[in-house]
């Protein structure tokens, strides 16, 4: 998608502070960190919300959550503890249209979320 924020950055169009790759993936540091930690996870493929995984893509949501668990190791905070999030549209709070995990850690976190 040559409009899309996320698949730029998988291009390389746009610059990220990419901590992390894998085949299908991408890990990068959010622009507007709400957490000590928070890493972007997004897969290389334009897939816009979680309504749009089909049983085709569904691999690609294993993957962002195996990469979650491996940088929450490496960032240290897989003993303390993190949280991983996926927003989907308006009421979710989502706000680039192309999935990705958040990965969430290093402060303790509330529930419910905002
Ligand atoms: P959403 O609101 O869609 O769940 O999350 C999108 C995230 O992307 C936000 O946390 C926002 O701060 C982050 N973001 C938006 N633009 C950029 C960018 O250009 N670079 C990086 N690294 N993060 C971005
Ligand atoms: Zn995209």
């Amino acid at each position: 998608m040559s409009d899309c924020l996320f698949c730029k950055i998988v291009a390389g169009e746009i610059p990220a502070d990419i901590i992390k790759e894998g085949d299908d993936w991408l890990a990068f540091r959010d622009i507007n960190p709400q957490a000590p930690t928070h890493v972007l996870i997004i897969p290389r493929q334009h897939v816009a919300t979680l309504n749009d995984v089909e049983e085709d893509s569904a691999d690609i949501i294993g993957s962002l959550t195996l990469a979650a668990k491996t940088i929450a190791r490496e960032e240290g905070i897989a003993d303390s503890g993190y949280r991983t999030v996926m927003n989907c549209n308006s009421d979710g709070g989502q706000s680039v249209y192309h999935i990705h995990v958040h990965l969430l850690g290093g402060r303790s976190m509330r529930w419910p979320p905002g």
